[in-house]
């Protein structure tokens, strides 16, 4: 049996991998697969509306707020959302935890002026950092919640008052949300959503419309609302296997069940890596992410070893990223605790035999 901590694309519960199986060859015994049908068809249209209706669901989205299926994946959504949020000549402010960040910063720049108020880069983005002003003529504040690469995670998110829009492509349906506090929400669905393909985009309509500027069709969130996600082609299998996963989730007993499950994950493998001495965290303990736990050896010689001894354990996908090194276990929505539980195992059986 595998464990797969991989950071992505998505991991998802072999039930939906089963089902989705099933749609792809046969979808609804209509003789047809999902993958062929017409995106225009009731069949799919019913579909495409289950996803939303389960996103707004689970998420408790209040009125006044759109939730729409894209494509171009979270990194379109860093020039999508200043083409859409940002009127020429204002200010928007940021806060850099990251790789995803950064690159959301360079990509606004193109649109107007961008104020970085913050910025863990001074100890490679190993905290969130706390201390900033947003300007009072700033548009709105844009944020990471989860650190995909360094570990770290807002664990409480800047003050509503200031316009958030956030980047919850590595978090989200991983724990309660209030929807109300934010302007917009992106999310490329290859984490805890569905395969990558879509990207989920959370949006307060009073907020469209505003920058006086003309914008391409498929950049416009007025236009792709407007289409109900279909201005064109939607990524049908990415929507549909989506959907099938939004409703696990729902049968699971929702954000607030999953919550629960990830918090007890993410407490039993960082208890071990602060108990066992060969292990040490590499982020603020007060920033851990609950989905992205990055951790080193105090010896680097042993990393190699450990590698190897936990894939022999079927724990696959722990190597970190490059630019922290050591090990990164994701711990997405699917990934179940007795997954964590053989990690675990597998971190105080390797202190025994050194
Ligand atoms: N933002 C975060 C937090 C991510 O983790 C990732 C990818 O892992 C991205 C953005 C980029 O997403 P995409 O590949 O969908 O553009």
């Amino acid at each position: 049996m595998k464990h797969n901590f991989g950071a992505g694309p998505c991991i998802l519960p072999q039930e939906v991998f089963k089902q989705a199986s099933y749609g792809v060859l046969d979808f609804n015994d209509t003789g047809l697969s999902i993958l062929e049908i017409s995106h225009r068809a009731p069949e799919f249209v019913a579909v495409m509306d289950e996803a939303i209706a389960l996103v707004k669901e689970l998420l408790n989205v209040p009125a006044g707020y759109s939730v729409i299926f894209l494509q171009g994946g979270a990194s379109l959504q860093f020039a999508m959302l200043a083409y859409n949020l940002l009127p020429e000549g204002k200010k928007a402010s940021y806060i850099n935890t990251g790789v995803w960040s950064t690159k959301a910063i360079e990509e606004a720049r193109l649109f107007g002026e961008i104020d970085v108020i913050a910025s863990s880069k001074d100890k490679n983005f190993s905290y969130i950092p706390k201390d900033y002003t947003v300007a009072a003529d700033s548009t709105y504040l844009h944020f990471t919640s989860n650190n995909t690469i360094f570990g770290t995670e807002f664990h409480t998110f800047p003050d509503a008052k200031n316009h958030l829009v956030c980047d919850m492509s590595s978090d989200i349906f991983s724990k309660e949300i209030n929807v109300a506090d934010f302007d917009l929400i992106y999310a490329g669905a290859q984490k805890n959503i569905g395969p990558a393909g879509a990207t989920l985009v959370i949006v307060k309509d009073e907020i469209l419309g505003k920058t006086g500027r003309a914008i391409p069709s498929m950049l416009d969130y007025q236009k792709q609302i407007s289409a109900e996600s279909m201005y064109n082609t939607p990524p049908v299998f990415s929507v549909y296997v989506s959907m099938l996963n939004l409703r696990w989730l729902k049968a699971k007993g929702g954000v607030d069940a999953i919550e629960k499950e990830n918090i007890a994950k993410a407490k039993s493998l960082y208890t071990e890596i602060d108990r066992n001495p060969l292990f040490k965290g590499t982020t603020a303990v007060e920033d851990r992410s609950m989905m992205s736990v990055c951790f080193v050896m105090e010896n680097p010689e042993l990393e190699k070893p450990f590698l190897k001894y936990a894939e022999e354990k079927g724990c696959i996908g722990i190597k970190g990223h490059r630019s922290v090194g050591g090990f990164r276990a994701s711990l997405y929505n699917a990934l179940p605790i007795t997954s964590v539980h053989v990690l675990v195992e597998a971190m105080q059986e390797f202190q025994e035999k050194n």
